[in-house]
């Protein structure tokens, strides 16, 4: 037996909605109480991850109706975007797509990820472009200038990933870490909310479809569809979302060796609807499989599970100050994917805002100024078994938890909606 969301609606506009974050379920869990899964109405589910498949639908007037014919090529802040689709004949306008991972400049620091964060900032944005008559031409904005910025995925939100390692006698460079992937199985890095996870605790997909509201960086965003690559056994999203409501903390920019990646938040309502729901939702972290992939072909070699990881770990990076000597060059600043490590009179900080909690920093300086447990995964692969430190997380827990719980507040105080699905994904 389960509730229609008709009816948890109306328990939730009468305030007698149970709503709790997937991670108080599983607590609630572990404390023996077996019978929340029946007492709870809608749980919140979160991630934050390095998404690749978003690109983001810009519009916005860069010169008076007449002054030019059409764009051909455009870069803001230096990031390359696509022109059009639509070419807005001497309208003064300008269409552009912006690809998830282009870059804006030969440095490969900064890319569409950080360049969507210092919109949300409402940052003031160099627009370049040339059209076809060869002139080259500039502005100025902000996204308050922009009739139109949306945020699209074509492929979100992963049920869950995969951890990666490097079996092979060379480095590799990758999307996968942020710098070069060490050989020989020395490290490993991973990506996936384990427990949090929208997708994990509907697997079935019974909730979550096409026109579903979810919160994507802060703002109301809609399930568009089954994403590229998706799979039964490895569903992902298709989504759309304003971009003016969204909060740079839940989003941003993060350099990897191949170049920078976009992060972005999701939170996605779970209506209790029936015993498949409270199954999913019951499923710890130690019960969810993390397949181990080979970096080169990424191929499985192995078997873990999101206990390992996240499990009895840091979920953010401690520092200790006292602990620096002051470098010539702190490894750590310069490596740090998100730049978030800066020194004031000398003494390190992080700023928790721009910080990711990768932890790769506490892989990077020796004195151990940055702590914090990232944990090892034990696994067989090629018939032995190894124990693996993980050395940088790309799926970021912290900002999972908090867009869940901000999800959880919304729903009790009016502020954001169950949806009825139109359809179902398939
Ligand atoms: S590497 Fe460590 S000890 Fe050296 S400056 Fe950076 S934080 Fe300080
Ligand atoms: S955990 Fe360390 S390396 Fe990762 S983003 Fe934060 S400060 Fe940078």
């Amino acid at each position: 037996m389960g509730s229609s969301i008709e009816e948890i609606n109306r328990k939730l506009k009468a305030g007698d909605a149970v709503v709790l974050t997937a991670q108080e379920v599983r607590e609630s869990l572990l404390k023996g109480d077996k019978s929340i899964s029946r007492e709870v109405d809608v749980v919140t589910t979160g991630t934050r991850g390095l998404m690749s498949g978003t690109f983001a639908v810009l519009s916005f007037p860069v010169a008076s109706r007449g002054t030019f014919e059409r764009a051909v090529s455009a870069t803001i802040n230096g990031v390359s975007a696509v022109v059009g689709p639509c070419p807005n004949e001497r309208l003064g306008i300008l269409d552009l797509i912006v690809l998830g991972h282009s870059m804006g400049g030969p440095e490969r620091k900064y890319g569409a990820g950080h360049l969507f964060r210092d919109m949300v900032e409402e940052k003031k944005l160099l627009v370049e472009f040339t059209t076809n008559q060869g002139a080259e031409l500039s502005s100025e904005v902000t996204i308050n200038d922009m009739q139109t910025a949306k945020l699209v995925a074509t492929r979100h939100a992963f049920r869950n990933y995969v951890a990666l390692t490097n079996p092979g006698r060379e480095s590799v460079k990758t999307i996968f870490h942020p710098s070069e992937f060490k050989p020989n199985m020395a490290e490993l890095t991973f990506s996936g909310c384990g427990q949090l996870n929208p997708i994990q605790n509907d697997p079935q997909l019974k909730t979550i479809g096409f026109g579903t509201s979810i919160l994507v960086n802060g703002a109301i965003g809609y399930v568009t569809g089954l994403g590229t690559r998706s799979s039964v056994q490895s569903p992902n999203l298709m989504m759309t979302a304003d971009m003016k409501g969204m909060r740079a903390d839940y989003m941003g920019g993060f350099a990897t060796s191949a170049g920078p990646e976009c992060s972005v938040s999701w939170a996605v309502p779970i209506p209790v609807i029936d015993d498949s729901i409270r199954e999913a939702i019951s499923k710890l972290d130690r019960e969810i499989p993390m397949p181990i992939v080979d970096i080169k072909d990424r191929l499985p070699i192995g078997l873990a599970d999101y206990g390992q990881v996240w499990d009895n770990v840091d979920l953010a990076v401690r520092v200790e100050t006292n602990a620096c000597e002051n470098c010539r060059e702190c490894d750590a600043e310069k490596k740090c994917p998100t730049e978030a490590i800066h020194f004031s009179g000398g003494v390190p900080s992080i700023d928790r805002k721009k910080c990711f909690n990768c932890g790769f920093c506490t892989t990077l300086c020796e004195r151990k100024v940055f702590k914090g447990r990232l944990g090892e995964v034990n696994f067989s692969a090629f018939g032995s078994q190894w124990k693996v430190p993980v050395v940088c997380r790309q799926s970021d827990r912290v900002r999972a938890l908090k867009i869940a719980g901000e999800l959880k507040k919304r729903l009790l105080e009016g502020t954001f909606k169950l949806t009825e699905m139109l359809e179902r994904l398939s």
